[in-house]
């Protein structure tokens, strides 16, 4: 029986650019954002500005998360204690996170079975849910018919704050994700695009949301050095009512980031080919679904998502556990007591009782995730095909009466 034997959690190393560039911050001692040499921008500046012009976005803030940019996107773009923000009910735990820390309240939108966010649902809430904002998560990577998005949103007024985690390096018809809503979040934390184990960025071209992002972050009124900003008159008026909340990204990070955010594109097409030889694999597999995947969207594949439609839960334990046991450990949202990553709108019980999604439960409890890590190959995915589709052999092909079995 052949089984799998790599990590699935396994990245690449940060590229020797990186780390001579960290081990030259490390050796000026001038770690902090702030701490540079006379007239020398630092190597988070740098990054801002690369970052801006890799978006096409005006303005860029690096921080110390994606969580903490998502609530800090939220404050300065004006939300207030007990605002209501739409969110996909499929999304990943720091996000009700930061709408919770921002002291808005979560309304969950349904899911459909391509795993993105329901547009019929969505117009449903935008209507009738009282919300002002919608946090976008791009989750998985899957992107929505971003024209219907922002029609819906723009036509009941509501601001789109995008969560960009899983889609850096991802466009919509040749338009940026993050490019579409009024502010973009993003994540380098690990298991991300760009690695520097935690960190993250904000985008906007909005004058006066960037300017209190900054302010927000932790500027001690040193907002000019920030390339990536808006005039200094902008933050004339916010400067005395913005709290500081600590939160900069540091020179440190800033470096190992740097040579990956040149090479971001490139390591963007081998996610795809990774993705395109499992997806391939996957489709030939009786029992499984692959989403559809809209022409329209260039995508990262970084994971790989696909469904056992029709297939009770003890099934599905027993498919996992087949799988598992021969080095493919795959995610399962489906679980009532999450595991690792997998916590969903019903585990986050600090939000009160869950709302009813039954769509999106419907989704989850058939849904089986997979990363696929840059250090995989396409042999170690044809690997990974052939696993899973001989434990869907022996556990959904029709036996000699035609029945299916259980
Ligand atoms: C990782 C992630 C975040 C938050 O990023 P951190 O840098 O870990 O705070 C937000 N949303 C999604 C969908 C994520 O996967």
């Amino acid at each position: 029986m052949i089984t799998f034997n790599k990590s699935f959690t396994q990245q690449e190393p940060i590229p020797d650019a990186g780390i001579e560039q960290a081990i030259a911050v490390m050796r000026s001692g001038r770690l902090h954002r702030y701490n540079s040499a006379a007239g020398e921008p630092t190597e988070t500046e740098l990054l801002e500005q690369e970052f801006a012009d890799y978006q096409g976005s005006r303005y860029c803030l690096a921080c110390a998360s994606g969580g903490y940019a998502l609530h800090v996107a939220m404050r300065a773009a004006g939300l207030q204690p007990g605002d209501r923000v739409l969110c996909n009910a499929f999304t990943l735990a720091p996000v009700p996170g930061a709408i919770h820390n921002a002291g808005g309240v979560p309304v969950f939108v349904e899911t459909n079975d391509d795993f993105t966010i329901d547009l019929d649902d969505l117009e449903l809430k935008a209507a009738t849910a009282d919300a002002r904002y919608l946090l976008l998560s791009h989750m998985r990577g899957h992107l929505v018919d971003m024209e219907r998005l922002m029609a819906i949103c723009n036509r009941h007024d509501i601001l789109v704050i995008e969560d960009c985690a899983h889609t850096m390096g991802a466009s919509w018809k040749g338009k940026k994700s993050g490019t579409f809503g009024r502010v973009a979040c993003f994540s380098t934390q690990t298991y991300k695009h760009m690695n520097s184990g935690e960190g993250g960025f904000l985008t906007t071209d909005d004058d006066e949301i960037m300017a209190r992002a900054i302010i927000h972050s932790g500027s001690y009124m040193l907002y000019e050095r920030h390339p990536a900003a808006p005039p200094r008159e902008a933050f004339e008026h916010i400067r005395f009512e913005t709290p500081n909340y600590s939160g900069r990204m540091d020179n440190l990070r800033a470096a190992i980031l740097r040579p990956q955010l040149a090479a971001l594109d490139e390591q963007c097409r081998r996610w795809n080919d990774l993705y395109r030889v499992t997806e391939a694999g996957l489709k030939q597999v009786c029992g499984l679904r692959l989403p559809k995947r809209p022409a329209a969207e260039y995508f990262v594949g970084s994971s790989i998502q696909f469904s056992l439609p029709g297939q009770s839960e003890a099934t599905i334990r027993h498919f996992l556990a087949c799988c598992d046991a021969r080095g493919v450990p795959l995610k399962w949202f489906g679980d009532a007591d999450p595991k690792g990553y997998t916590s969903r709108f019903d585990s986050w019980r600090y939000l009160g009782e869950p709302p009813s999604l039954p769509q999106t439960e419907q989704v989850l409890s058939t849904m089986c995730d997979m990363r696929l890590p840059l250090t995989f190959d396409e042999a170690d995915c044809r690997l990974i095909v052939q696993i899973i589709a001989e434990v869907c052999e022996t556990l959904f092909a029709p036996d000699d009466t035609g029945a299916q079995r259980p």
